[in-house]
């Protein structure tokens, strides 16, 4: 199969209007499969994982699963599993949701001493009947499948929390300083989409917070008919906005994935300017993938990056584009 990348250019070719200089307004990015999406600068390293699966006619639930447990088992990743930054009780709690072709879907949150969140949450959507397992549950559970416990506080997270404690002034952070959340998007070679979406949250949140990772329609959402959308950023703004699954019901009318993420960041701005907000304290991040391989990202603020692997192009980062800036 001949795989390749290439922009169409609709209709006019202008260029960003505000929202961002990586695409000009109307250009779809498009792949063939498999291909494979991550959030964040990280997102090269996890793509490359998935992408040995998926070169090889790996399924992309296995892929994105690999590639998610990469950054989980990162101790020198302080966003996800062993070494995240825990909550302020010092307690490192993970969030995480996976979610396929079929509608299956499972999720963990407020998860303790066990990295592979992940794998996990694939656990609870294959071997149990629910979809949703939290904290000393979710620990169990996690015991019973004979998963690894660890102490998720690695001696630099620990170092960071007791800085923190100094002041304990708690601003929930707004880019890739404080948030690396790791959602990735795949589509095997037979055409079928999987998701996975990892985290241990905002630093120093209060112990039982759990933000838009683990829920699905708001972290991710993976509609065979459609497309996968993950997000990242404010999880509680995420999770207001429905955000995930808005993107997907976007592109379900027709919208193409920049533009259907486009408007649901758009969503978020407009219901922090309800809320009387500053958009400057917060970020919103989404990242799309079609059913036929367009994909596309955009974030409220300046500075979400997510990366793309494909045969045809290799894999490359790519600059979001923004609804909102301080500038
Ligand atoms: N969305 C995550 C949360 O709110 C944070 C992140 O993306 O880093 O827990």
């Amino acid at each position: 199969m001949k795989r390749r990348e290439f922009i169409k250019m609709q209709g006019q070719g202008l260029l960003g209007l505000g929202l961002g200089m990586a695409w000009p307004l109307g250009a779809v990015a498009e792949s063939t499969k498999p291909i494979v999406l991550s959030t964040w600068d990280y997102g090269l390293r996890t793509n490359d994982v998935a992408w040995r699966l998926l070169s090889e006619g790996g399924s992309a639930l296995d892929a994105v699963l690999a590639g998610a447990e990469l950054a989980e088992m990162d101790p020198d990743n302080a966003y996800v599993g062993l070494g995240g930054f825990p909550d302020r009780d010092g307690i490192v709690t993970l969030d995480a949701s996976v979610m396929d072709h079929g509608y299956n879907m499972g999720m963990v949150a407020g998860l303790e001493q066990v990295p592979r969140a992940s794998a996990l949450a694939r656990a609870v959507m294959e071997h149990t009947p629910h979809t949703l397992l939290v904290g000393d549950g979710a620990l169990q559970f996690a015991k019973e499948q004979g998963f690894e416990t660890m102490n998720l506080l690695t001696p630099a997270s620990e170092k960071a929390w007791k800085r923190w404690l100094e002041t304990s002034r708690y601003q929930p952070g707004v880019n890739v300083e404080n948030h690396d959340t790791m959602g990735l998007l795949g589509m095997d070679s037979q055409g079928r989409l999987a998701g996975v979406c990892t985290t241990s949250g905002m630093a120093y949140k209060m112990h039982g917070r759990v933000g838009d990772t683990p829920i699905i329609g708001s972290g991710l959402y993976v509609d065979p008919e459609v497309g996968a959308v993950a997000a990242t950023g404010h999880g509680e703004e995420i999770v207001r906005a429905g955000g995930s699954l808005l993107v997907v019901e976007g592109m379900r009318s027709g919208l193409d994935p920049e533009e259907a993420c486009r408007q649901v960041a758009q969503r978020v701005l407009k219901q922090l300017r309800h809320r009387g907000k500053d958009p400057a304290l917060y970020q919103a991040c989404f990242m799309a993938l079609t059913k036929n391989g367009q994909y596309g990202a955009c974030a409220l603020q300046p500075g979400f990056t997510y990366a793309v692997q494909d045969a045809g192009q290799g894999n490359r980062l790519r600059q979001a584009p923004h609804v909102w800036s301080k500038l």
